[in-house]
């Protein structure tokens, strides 16, 4: 396990930084903010600093993992490949039978069983330099509480060393499956952070609306933030993301909304994707794009142009939808280099920035910027070019947290 000394050092000071701008800079902090960004060597550095060289190494900000289903890590061994063959096949024209397969998996579900792996993928996050997540733990009748009790707990575990949101998730839908909605109200009580929701599973429009209807209704009477799973499989019938949308509006939920997958806004006309993606933008609704879960994606140049946030996600670990996954956002974004198509040196950053600053504006993540006035949070890597940061994506030598270095 990752700790630090209690105490900590009350300053630490990043010497020869490179910026992905080019800039080379020592980052000062002192109580885990960043007090300055100057051309290195130009400030002295205080004599009671700690000093992290980072030998002309590339520096960014933390990662940020904005859509994990954190309760099903390393669950696949439990059921086998039915489901995520179901998921998958046929440039998956039938996801949703996949989703039903996966459902049997919780009959498995303890917390004692669950806990370790929840862990480790945390700590694999941590080494690879995620110190924010939004978790996803399925709360449904098949689940219970329990995969959500899991999460928590490691939520606590971690809370001193990663940001982790969790999300209450009704993975088979709340009409559906009778009885999810009141176990997400509870697990909202319970300590969850986000109302979860999966709209497109439900059996047809106004079953969908209602889903939608229900958790913005249930986000804006608690004052929390939503997340949905939307429109995952290759089919343009299905208008979810609008729907989430519209209801944010409608809740006065501006801001404080992300829909992943979308995998079916890549199946829309030039003109329904920009209808959609600039009512995502007008009411700030974050979308998070899992290019390498599955064999469609949202259009994700598309909605960055049009000015939405948009983000890479982790999605899977090893679980009944992926067999893969180290937690590591690096790899996500050079798996996403080849799958969406974004080899160029712009598009190499602009895939950084889908894992880092434009992912921590999906989560409405303030405190994350290396900036002055920032958190000192932030990464040191070997890396002195984005290209090899993305082509090794290897751990980062230092993560640095609100001022001081994780071992
Ligand atoms: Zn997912």
């Amino acid at each position: 396990m990752t700790t630090f000394s209690a105490a900590g050092p009350s300053s630490l000071v990043v010497t020869e930084a490179r910026l992905r701008s080019g800039e080379v800079v020592d980052v000062h902090t002192a109580g885990g903010t960043v007090t300055a960004v100057v051309p290195t060597g130009s400030r002295p550095v205080p004599p009671e600093a700690v000093l992290v060289p980072a030998g002309g190494g590339l520096v960014t900000e933390p990662f940020v993992d904005a859509h994990l289903h954190l309760d099903k890590v390393r669950t696949l061994p439990l059921i086998g490949d039915a489901a995520l063959e179901a998921y998958t096949a046929d440039g998956m024209a039938d996801s949703a039978r996949g989703i039903d397969l996966a459902r049997a998996v919780k009959q498995h579900y303890r917390v004692d069983t669950l806990l370790p792996n929840i862990r480790q993928a945390l700590a694999d996050g941590l080494r690879h330099g995620v110190l924010h997540v939004q978790a996803f733990a399925d709360v449904d009748t098949a689940a219970g509480l329990v995969g959500l009790q899991a999460v928590l707990a490691a939520r606590e575990e971690f809370r001193d060393r990663v940001d982790v949101a969790v999300v209450a998730f009704p993975q088979d839908g709340v009409l559906r499956d009778p009885g999810a909605a009141e176990l997400v109200e509870e697990a909202m009580a319970t300590g969850a952070d986000v109302v979860g929701g999966i709209p497109w599973i439900e059996a047809g429009t106004a079953e969908q609306e209602a889903h939608v209807e229900w958790a913005c209704a249930l986000a804006a009477r608690l004052g929390r933030r939503v997340a949905m799973l939307t429109d995952d499989a290759p089919d343009p019938a299905y208008d979810t993301t609008r729907m989430l949308a519209e209801a944010m509006r409608r809740h006065g939920l501006e801001g404080r909304g992300v829909a992943c997958h979308a995998r079916a806004v890549g199946h829309y006309d030039a003109a329904r994707q920009d209808a959609l993606l600039d009512l995502a933008r007008e009411v700030g609704l974050g979308l998070v794009s899992d290019p390498h879960t599955g064999s469609v994606a949202l259009p994700v140049e598309r909605a960055l142009e049009r000015g939405v946030a948009v983000a890479l996600g982790q999605d899977d670990i090893e679980d009944a939808y992926y067999p893969f996954g180290r937690h590591n956002l690096l790899e996500v974004a050079f798996l996403a280099a080849h799958l969406l198509d974004m080899r160029s040196a712009p598009q190499l950053e602009v895939l950084v920035d889908l894992v880092t600053t434009s992912a921590a504006r999906v989560l409405g993540l303030t405190g994350h910027g290396l900036r002055e006035g920032g958190p000192a949070d932030l990464l040191v890597h070997d890396a002195t070019r984005t290209v090899d940061l993305l082509a090794r994506h290897e751990p980062p030598r230092v993560v640095i947290r609100r001022g001081r270095e994780l071992a």
